[in-house]
């Protein structure tokens, strides 16, 4: 079974089990493991598990089913659990307004089973019936169905990138020679619509009428050059290029974009005299280094061409994205699975020079967020960890919980003897602009508050970002001297490259960090956070993760101390 297949099935199972009211711990566990398999560089067998195993010695339960999924291909488990579950019925949290506990009344009184069965008893103004929702709720609701819709067409680069991998495999079974993502997802947009592959294949014909009966393909299309078509169990709309050998190259170039690279090179290749082939792209035998440069252009990385312009201008030594370590980490102090050993270990593997724990603090009971003791008793853990590698500096920071007013969840006593603080929003993510602000203004202008974290909201699928006024916001950050998070979680990519592009213009530092949950999610930031940075064309000076430790001192305490606080 591939990761894409075990990381839907760990993830269905993470939504049944809370709509039937399991274990909130059990739950989160389940979910964390579904984005991390979702996003590993290999896919998982009989012959790697041990690699994912051996940080889960302590979770029995979760260590078994994925055994299951991999070994086997399917869960006894989540088979019968999912019996008395429809699918079409979990879809529905993606609607702002719906929340478990709300589905789960709505299930129960009216037996709803899909969006139309919702869509119907709103308009019959029949969800006001029910306490939990009442008049407001339903308005609320009627207001926000559509975020189904645009929802269910969004999907996170890993959820594709998890996609490709499957798709590789079967394409490179069927004597295809050379396989590579294309488009957005080779640009590594953080949210794509879209999957799209080149693929090499002397014999289209042949693969063509092989792949239309597969038995996981459906909704399959032939057109021209191109097929496309969906994989059962998903959404996404999987566009394949299939070309002869010797253009594979030119091909990937001409469909990985944008638009406005491709106008360029086919405007400038008829007076170079190159023909164009009648899927568009170039009749070269070059590689992509090779055919920029005959276009009098330096090689650009994918990731790079969203602002190719921009970007064959600038100093590319001021873009070497060197990251020295992550400040958004969370241990099993709080909601993290792993222990601030395994964390540590993991971190000076990936050549880190120093770390930042913050875990959650009070307000967020359901996952475990730390009381006052619970901060010193963490600290002395710290303090002695750190003893047992002499060459990994472990900063200790704590990841506030934005409240409704704008306040924190830390008392001011505790704040003083934090190396930083990160302040992010957690709920009620359905306020208008006005009050959005107010709350982010209010965190912002907080003394203590060094890093606003995951400043959207978002849930890629999941939940829709906050309305926020980002010139107003991106000034407050700028005066405040506060640091602005890049959230590297696949399910988060938040901030993410377009803001911060077009926002380039303030004096504002960023914090590349992964939110780990679970130490193999530490390759989130490499995986998907410098990526974003890419796209945004930031400068290495603008990510306090390039900074020596010294330095990313300073960095951290400017704010607290230009208001005198300390
Ligand atoms: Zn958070
Ligand atoms: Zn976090």
């Amino acid at each position: 079974m591939s990761n894409f297949f075990i990381s839907n099935e760990l993830y269905k199972l993470s939504q049944i089990l809370e709509f039937k009211g399991n274990d909130k711990r059990l739950v989160t566990d389940i979910k964390i493991l579904a984005y991390t398999i979702q996003s590993l560089t290999f896919e998982l067998d009989a012959s790697n598990f041990d690699r994912i195993e051996k940080y889960l010695t302590d979770k029995p339960k979760i260590k078994n089913i994925i055994k299951e999924l991999v070994l086997n291909g399917k869960s006894e488990y989540i088979d019968i659990l999912s019996k008395d579950v429809p699918p079409s019925l979990l879809k529905l949290l993606k609607i702002p307004g719906i929340g478990m506990k709300t589905l789960y009344k709505l299930y129960k009184e009216f037996n709803i089973m899909d969006i139309y069965s919702l869509k119907s008893l709103v308009k019959e103004k029949k969800l006001r019936t029910i306490d939990i929702i009442g008049e407001k709720g339903e308005e609320i609701i009627g207001k926000n169905i559509n975020y189904y819709f645009k929802l269910q067409r969004e999907f996170s680069i890993s959820y594709a990138d998890s996609i490709f991998s499957y798709i590789k495999e079967i394409l490179l079974g069927l004597n295809s020679k050379y396989v590579e993502k294309a488009g957005s997802v080779r640009r590594r947009k953080e949210v794509v619509s879209n999957l799209n592959v080149v693929c090499a294949n002397n014999n289209a014909i042949k693969l063509k009428s092989k792949l239309k009966d597969f038995n996981i393909i459906r909704n399959f299309e032939e057109n021209g050059d191109f097929v496309n078509f969906k994989i059962n169990d998903s959404e996404i709309d999987i566009n394949i290029l299939i070309c002869p050998e010797e253009y594979f190259n030119s091909a990937l170039l001409y469909f990985t974009g944008p638009k406005s690279l491709n106008n360029f090179l086919y405007d400038k290749s008829k007076n170079l005299g190159i023909q164009i082939l009648p899927t568009n792209y170039l009749k070269l035998d070059y590689n992509e280094k090779q055919i920029f440069n005959l276009f009098d252009l330096p090689y650009i990385p994918p990731e790079f061409r969203e602002h190719w312009e921009k970007y064959i201008n600038m100093d590319k030594n001021l873009l070497s994205y060197n990251i020295k370590g992550d400040l958004h980490i969370h241990s099993n102090y709080s909601d993290g699975i792993s222990s601030i050993y395994e964390i540590v270990r993991e971190s000076k593997d990936l050549g880190y020079k120093y770390i930042g724990i913050s875990d959650h603090a009070e307000d967020l009971k359901f996952a475990k967020g730390l009381s006052e003791k619970r901060i010193y008793k963490e600290r002395l853990e710290i303090r002695k960890i750190e003893k047992l590698f002499n060459d990994i500096k472990i900063f200790f920071g704590i990841e506030a919980n934005i409240r409704n007013d704008g306040s924190i969840d830390v008392n001011e006593s505790i704040l003083k003897d934090l190396d930083f603080v990160i302040a992010s929003i957690h709920n009620n993510f359905n306020e208008d602009l006005n009050t959005n602000m107010k709350r982010l203004i209010n965190a912002i202008r907080n003394p203590f508050v060094t890093i606003i974290g995951h400043p959207t909201g978002r849930k890629i699928s999941e939940r829709d970002e906050m309305k926020i006024d980002w010139k107003k916001f991106y000034k407050e950050i700028e005066n405040s001297k506060t640091i602005l998070e890049i959230n590297s979680a696949s399910d988060r990519l938040d901030l993410y490259s377009n803001i911060i592009y077009e926002n380039s213009n303030f004096d504002v530092l960023y914090s590349i960090s992964s939110d780990c949950h679970f130490a193999p999610q530490l390759n989130f930031v490499s995986q998907y956070g410098i990526n974003i940075a890419k796209r945004a064309l930031l400068e290495d000076k603008k990510i306090i993760n390039n900074y020596e430790i010294n330095d990313l001192v300073k960095i951290m305490n400017k704010k607290r101390e230009s208001r005198n606080f300390v």
